[in-house]
């Protein structure tokens, strides 16, 4: 194999300070080679020719493939850009990177703490580290609550801004308290993306996001990824991927970096419409609870201006009813009805049809696409008005 394919070159390097558009389109390529494409295409491989003793990096498919070493890449040069010694682990889908960091750091006896308004299969993790004799504690993400509970945790798992809810915590300062107490902290990451926030240079040992989402942007790829400094903790997190197998398709890590050459594009515009959004459904009577970390008047926007660099494209608003946020979501034509978020085409739903979010029934988590900004705006209003009752 050759270089360009194996990802064992590194690209030219970026000049120093290049801007996230720059880093984006050229995130974990390899060195030029005649002939060769500029991001060499997915590589298919169960095993790899392996003559004489074991070596790496390239021997059984479940422990790596050249296609996630240079996405791998990619996401370490997006979350850390500068930064030495920072690793990215990349895998099946967001659960299963969150799933390698709690069940590979955590023992028996050990305490975690969660936030209480977080994604919704924390619950479920919740359930499955209790049955492993781990103490799980939680609280809400909103006025750095966590810091009430940490005494004696191992490790604190913050998610900000929060998914549903968009509460925003101060990382640097959750942070500090966890690493004076000894306990690892990690980030989820996944609203904001690595453009909106880079949680390692907050101080945290992991930066975990799903790249289901904006990340990768088109609502077709499911991924996760694990970024690190500690170089013992993120062999844990390796040992965990090759345990469990929770690894992506070759397909999918390839199609997630040839996404991530739009990042910035995608970021810019869908973030820019969600404050745009925002700013026109505070204008609605009907429209109560609103919250995007941007708007200057947003409870979280004061500690959100102070780590974020961008402040994602989820709005959230509460409609009177259940029924009106129904016969609204129902009246959008641009917009589909559907969970997730971050693609390039605007999803809403009804949050409380999960049932595992504490939110009221006519709450709607809304995901600003890359539609024209003025189209949205309309079919939105048109919608509200004609959901009136
Ligand atoms: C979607 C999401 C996850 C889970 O990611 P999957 O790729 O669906 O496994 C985790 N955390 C947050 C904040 C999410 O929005």
């Amino acid at each position: 194999m050759s270089d360009s394919t194996t990802g064992a070159g590194h690209g030219p390097a970026l000049p120093d300070g290049a801007g996230d558009g720059t880093r984006a389109v050229r995130a974990g390529l390899p060195e030029p080679v005649k002939h060769e494409p500029t991001l060499p295409g997915p590589v298919f491989a169960a095993h790899f020719h392996l003559p004489g003793d074991p070596t790496g990096p390239y021997t059984y498919g479940r422990d790596e493939n050249p296609t996630w070493t240079l996405l791998e890449r990619a996401v370490a040069e997006l979350e850390a850009p500068g930064q030495d010694g920072v690793e990215a682990l990349v895998f099946a889908s967001g659960m299963a990177a969150i799933s390698s960091v709690l069940f590979s750091q955590l023992r028996a006896g050990d305490t975690v703490v969660l936030p209480n308004d977080g994604y919704q299969a924390l619950p479920l993790v919740r359930a499955q580290l209790e049955t492993y004799g781990i103490e799980v504690r939680t609280a809400p993400t909103g006025g750095d609550a966590q810091l009430e509970v940490l005494d004696g945790a191992k490790l604190l798992w913050i998610e900000t801004p929060s998914n549903p809810g968009l509460d925003v915590c101060d990382v640097r300062r959750l942070a500090e308290a966890a690493h004076a107490r000894g306990a690892l902290v990690a980030v989820d990451n996944t609203l904001a993306t690595p453009l909106g926030q880079r949680p390692l240079e907050l101080g945290a040992d992991f930066a975990v996001a799903s790249g289901t989402k904006q990340l990768t942007g088109h609502g077709d790829v499911l991924l996760g990824y694990v970024t690190g400094r500690d170089a013992e903790a993120m062999a844990a997190v390796r040992r965990w991927r090759k345990i469990v197998g929770a690894i992506p398709g070759p397909m999918e890590a390839w199609l997630a970096h040839r996404s991530l050459a739009t990042l910035q594009l995608r970021v810019d515009r869908q973030n820019a419409t969600a404050l745009t959004l925002a700013q026109a459904l505070r204008k609605r009577p009907e429209v109560t609870g609103l919250r995007y970390p941007g708007l200057p008047d947003d409870p979280s926007h004061k500690t959100a201006s102070q780590q974020m660099r961008r402040y994602g494209c989820v709005v959230s608003f509460t409609l009177p009813t259940r029924a009106r946020a129904d016969r609204f979501l129902d009246g959008l034509r641009l917009v589909d009805d559907a969970t997730s978020f971050g693609g390039v085409r605007s999803t809403a739903e009804r949050r409380g049809r999960w049932g595992g979010d504490a939110v009221p029934e006519g709450f709607v988590r809304f995901s600003v696409g890359a539609e024209d900004p003025e189209d949205l705006v309309a079919d939105v209003l048109r919608a509200l008005d004609e959901s009136a009752d």
